[in-house]
C-alpha cells in the first residue's frame, strides 16, 4: 500500500484517539490502545505504546494479524494486546479499527462481570441492539483471553464491543472515528445505566422497537438532507 495511504491511516487513528480523551470516556491514567485495518491486507497499523496522550502517527506499527512486526517498534505492555486486537479483525469483517480502554462507568460492568443490555437509543444506533456482551477473564492477551473475546464477538450480530471481564473495554467500527464513537456511547450508556439503578434499574427496550428505530433511522437518511 502507498506510504501517503499508510500514513492517512496512521493519522486517523491519532485524531480519533484525541477525540476520546477530549470526550472525557477515557479513565484517569488515559491508558488506551488503538488498531486500523490496512484494507486489501491481512495487516494492522497499532499503537505502540500505552497512553493516548500525545501520541504520533510514526508511533503506530505495522503487523500482520498473526502478530509479527512488519514496521516500527512495539514496547513489551502492547506486545501483549497484539492478538486482542487482530482476533476482532479475524471474527468480525466489518471492522475497520479497533480501541481498547478502561473507560471507568463501562469498566465498572467489566469488573462487576455484567454484560450491558441494550436500554439507550443511543445503543441502538450506533449498532449496539444486541448489547454488550461480556468476554470472562483472562491474563491479557494470552489464549484463554483471545478465545473468550471470540465467543463474545460470536454471541451476537449487531454488537460494536465486549465487556473484558475485570479489565476493560474493546470496541469496533468502520474507521476510528466510529471505533472511538463506540466507546463514546457505550460510556455513556454505563453511566446512565449506573444512575439508573438508584430508580430501580435501566429498562430494555424491546426489540421490536430497537427494529422499528433503525428502520426509522434508515428511512430517513435515505431521504437525505431536507432543504427548503
Ligand atoms: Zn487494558
Amino acid at each position: 500500500m502507498a506510504a501517503a495511504k499508510l500514513l492517512s491511516l496512521r493519522k486517523s487513528v491519532v485524531e480519533a484517539a484525541g477525540l476520546l480523551v477530549r470526550s472525557g470516556a477515557m479513565s484517569l491514567s488515559h491508558h488506551g490502545n488503538f488498531s486500523v485495518r490496512v484494507p486489501g491486507a491481512d495487516r494492522m497499523l497499532l499503537t505502540a505504546s500505552g497512553s493516548f496522550d500525545n501520541l504520533r502517527p510514526e508511533q503506530l506499527a505495522l503487523l500482520d494479524l498473526e502478530g509479527q512486526l512488519l514496521e516500527g517498534e512495539v514496547d513489551p505492555a502492547n506486545a501483549e494486546i497484539v492478538h486482542m486486537h487482530a482476533v476482532v479483525y479475524k471474527h468480525r469483517p466489518e471492522a475497520g479499527a479497533v480501541v481498547h480502554t478502561h473507560s471507568p462507568f463501562a469498566t465498572s460492568f467489566a469488573v462487576a462481570g455484567r454484560p450491558m443490555d441494550c436500554w439507550y437509543e443511543a445503543m441502538v444506533r450506533t449498532g449496539m441492539t444486541d448489547g454488550v456482551p461480556l468476554a470472562h477473564y483472562g491474563p491479557r492477551g494470552s489464549p484463554m483471553a483471545i478465545a473468550n473475546i471470540a465467543a463474545a464477538l460470536a454471541s451476537g450480530k449487531q454488537i460494536r464491543a465486549v465487556l473484558l471481564e475485570n479489565h476493560g473495554v474493546l470496541a469496533f467500527g468502520p474507521d476510528p472515528a466510529g471505533a472511538a464513537r463506540a466507546v463514546v456511547i457505550l460510556e455513556e450508556s454505563a453511566h446512565l445505566a449506573l444512575n439508573a439503578e438508584l430508580l430501580g434499574g435501566a429498562k430494555v427496550i424491546p426489540p421490536e422497537l430497537r427494529k422499528a428505530t433503525l428502520e426509522r433511522r434508515d428511512e430517513f437518511a435515505r431521504a437525505g438532507v431536507r432543504r427548503s
